[in-house]
């Protein structure tokens, strides 16, 4: 894998670089620019090299239709203040906007092009669509660099095709966090803990088992939690589940205890009845119950004392943790102890540390932790976890061969 430091003299050459810019937003304003933040290092080098720097990035999920609350304007209203230069954002992806921005760019200067999944394309299965955007994108420059790390792990047009097609390198953050990733693959120190929340239930539990693997103790909270309480055989009301793995899950907890893991579930939750994420309230009382009598009209938001306490236990006690997702909704006050006690506990942890997923570092960040309270915080969440699973990854494989 190239780095940008082995491309030689790239003075008025056209740079396409893909950053991870999927920050969270609040309306139209960034709550946590660490993402772009991180993507500074890669920029200031190539601009201060005098490259013409040409920015692909998406934000949510437009799914290929252009709606402007998916613009990356934000972005590039914050890109452009920590840069301390303008960027231009041009109104489309690979339209008349983005040829005439990229055409207009001076030695020094850098772009935005607008969500590249306003694009159907940009994520399409169908290799020979992806290869076409690709192609596209293909013409904004003469030197794929990728550096969006939180997507290495998707095989898609900006990502994956497109390196493909143009000579390239990986950024300075993709070798960043790979180096400190492969800390925790090779020969991780014992005990190893991992700690999963969140909400994409779905998407992590397909990592359980391949995590099972390498981790001594699995520590789950979050929305998948529930899942795994109903595969014990609890009911756990209006509580974020997966009905259709929970047999997958009873298997899991089967085999890890067999093994002579730990998986280690919430003891007790925090429950609401009504909530509103948008407006980031709760109405109601928030009641705190044992994991066995979640009554059936609640929904468990956090993790409770108890589980607090024997979480950051087995936090504090290990010589690697790995955490991705927060174990409640930390976004509202009232149920971000949880999360608040994971952080605190790795935050106390001698051992390695790696904070992994955008939604966890804007949670460790909001509560106030400085970068260096922990090893380090990754800027991928997914593409985190596939990697400490072992799984080969699209945007990494392709960097490899020329
Ligand atoms: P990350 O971005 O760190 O990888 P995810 O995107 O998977 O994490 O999940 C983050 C979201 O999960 C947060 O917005 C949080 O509010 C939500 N969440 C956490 N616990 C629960 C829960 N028990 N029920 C519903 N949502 C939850
Ligand atoms: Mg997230």
């Amino acid at each position: 894998m190239k780095s940008i430091h082995q491309l030689g003299d790239v003075r008025g050459q056209r740079i396409l670089i893909r950053c991870d810019f999927n920050v969270p937003l609040r309306g139209d304003v960034i709550t946590d620019d660490g993402r772009i933040r991180a993507a500074l290092p890669t920029l200031t080098s190539l601009l201060g090299a005098g490259a013409k720097v040409i920015i692909m990035a998406h934000l949510g999920r437009p799914k290929g239709q252009v709606d402007p609350r998916f613009s990356l304007a934000p972005v590039a209203r914050r890109l452009s203040e920590l840069l301390g230069q303008p960027v231009k954002l041009a109104r489309d992806v690979v339209g008349p906007s983005a040829e005439t921005t990229v055409a207009g760019l001076g030695a020094g200067q850098a772009a935005l092009l607008e969500n590249v999944r306003y694009e159907a394309a940009e994520e399409s299965k169908d290799d020979a669509e992806r290869a076409r955007l690709a192609a596209q994108y293909a013409r904004f420059g003469d030197i794929f660099v990728s550096d969006g790390f939180g997507v290495v792990h998707r095989k898609q047009a900006s990502v994956f095709d497109i390196a493909r097609l143009l000579p390239h390198a990986a950024g300075d953050l993709v070798v960043k966090e790979v180096s400190v990733l492969r800390r925790l693959t090779t020969e991780p120190q014992r005990p190893y803990v991992v700690v999963l929340g969140g909400a994409k239930v779905a998407d992590k539990l397909a990592v359980i088992d391949n995590m099972l693997k390498v981790a001594d103790t699995l520590v789950i909270g979050g929305g998948m939690a529930y899942t795994f309480l109903k595969a014990e055989g609890l009911e756990v009301g209006q509580s974020l589940l997966d009905q259709t793995k929970v047999a997958a899950c009873a298997e899991s907890l089967k085999a890890a205890r067999a093994a002579g893991k730990t998986i280690l579930l919430p003891v007790d939750v925090r429950t609401v009845t009504d909530w509103d994420f948008a407006s980031r309230t709760v109405s109601g009382e928030i009641l705190t119950v044992p994991v066995d009598q979640i009554p059936a009209d609640r929904q468990g938001l956090d993790i409770g004392p108890a589980t607090q306490e024997l979480f950051a236990r087995a936090v504090t006690g290990a010589k690697t943790v790995f955490w991705n997702g927060p174990v409640g909704v930390s976004e509202i006050d009232a149920l971000s102890q949880g999360t608040r006690a994971i952080a605190r506990a790795l935050a106390d942890c001698s051992g390695l540390t790696v904070v992994g997923g955008g939604d966890s570092a804007a949670a460790v960040r909001a509560f106030g932790y400085a970068d260096d309270a922990f090893g380090y915080i990754s800027t991928g969440g997914g593409a985190s976890l596939e990697y400490l699973e072992g799984k080969t990854l699209p945007g990494l494989a392709v960097l490899e061969d020329d």
